[in-house]
């Protein structure tokens, strides 16, 4: 986990919470120069969310931070990058990644119109959902036959691979071997709260990609798509995250 925090209690308890799942604090950086970022989450009774993020520190994740973790990244089966940091070092995050091999999983979340189109070139998986695909591409994006239209205009722009996920729907994939979109529907389930459903695929998808790279990608997007589903019965959002072993056997 590379990132930065305040040095404020917000930051400790969010270290803490990195050390207790067994994640490496080493690249977690603490600052004075800014609070550690929030988030302020609304969930209707659909389980639909309102987020207000407040970037914070995360803002002062920089280039020369990332050189200190380069060899910890360079030695990563796959590595995953967010636009919750700025675009720069997120771009040089991948940089680092793509330059040594490793697998990069890009996710444009929130995304951004402009996006620097080495994004596209630098992403082995790019993963997006239905509002993000929108901004992106400017089609609208309501259905999977929507979400293939827009994963194609992304697919051309040099990704490997791309995903468009569509909340009880599933996802959509699309890649450069196979350019033809599929739809991977998902669970029924009675949603609580989705807050936090596309980082729970992404985190579930990176783990398939790093661990069992055996799997077609469907089938690692079908497991996907269940974990994912698994975390929109509970509330919040890392705390909805089922542990492995918590999960049915036959997902490993
Ligand atoms: P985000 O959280 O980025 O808006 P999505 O809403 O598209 O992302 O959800 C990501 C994934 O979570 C979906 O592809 C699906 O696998 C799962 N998911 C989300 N909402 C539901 C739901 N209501 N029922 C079942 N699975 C869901």
């Amino acid at each position: 986990m590379v990132c930065k925090v305040g040095k404020d209690s917000f930051g400790n308890d969010y270290i803490e919470n990195l050390k207790q799942n067994d994640i490496s604090t080493e690249f977690t950086y603490q600052t004075k120069d800014a609070a550690t970022g929030a988030a302020s989450i609304i969930v209707d009774n659909e389980g639909q969310n309102i987020i207000v993020i407040v970037a914070g520190a995360n803002l002062l994740l920089n280039t020369e931070d990332l050189r200190e973790a380069a060899s910890a990244i360079s030695r990563a089966k796959v590595m995953i990058c967010q636009l919750e940091v700025t675009p720069a070092t997120s771009l040089e995050a991948l940089r680092i990644a793509h330059s040594n091999g490793v697998k990069t999983l890009f996710n444009p979340a929130p995304a951004i119109a402009d996006l620097d189109p080495e994004f596209y070139t630098l992403s082995d998986v790019f993963c997006c959902n239905e509002s993000e695909a929108e901004i992106l591409t400017g089609l609208e994006v309501g259905s999977p036959t929507d979400a293939g239209k827009a994963a194609l205009v992304l697919l051309e722009r040099g990704c490997q691979v791309v995903i468009i996920t569509l909340g009880a729907e599933g996802c959509v994939m699309l890649s450069q071997t196979e350019p033809v979109p599929k739809h991977i529907p998902t669970e029924k389930v009675k949603a609580v709260d989705t807050t936090g459903a596309g980082d729970s695929f992404v985190g579930a998808l990176a783990f398939y990609l790093a661990y069992y790279s055996n799997l077609s990608l469907e089938e690692m997007l079908k497991r996907s798509n269940f974990i994912a589903a698994v975390s929109v019965q509970v509330t919040g959002t890392q705390s909805s995250y089922p542990y492995k072993k918590d999960l049915p056997l036959d997902l490993f």
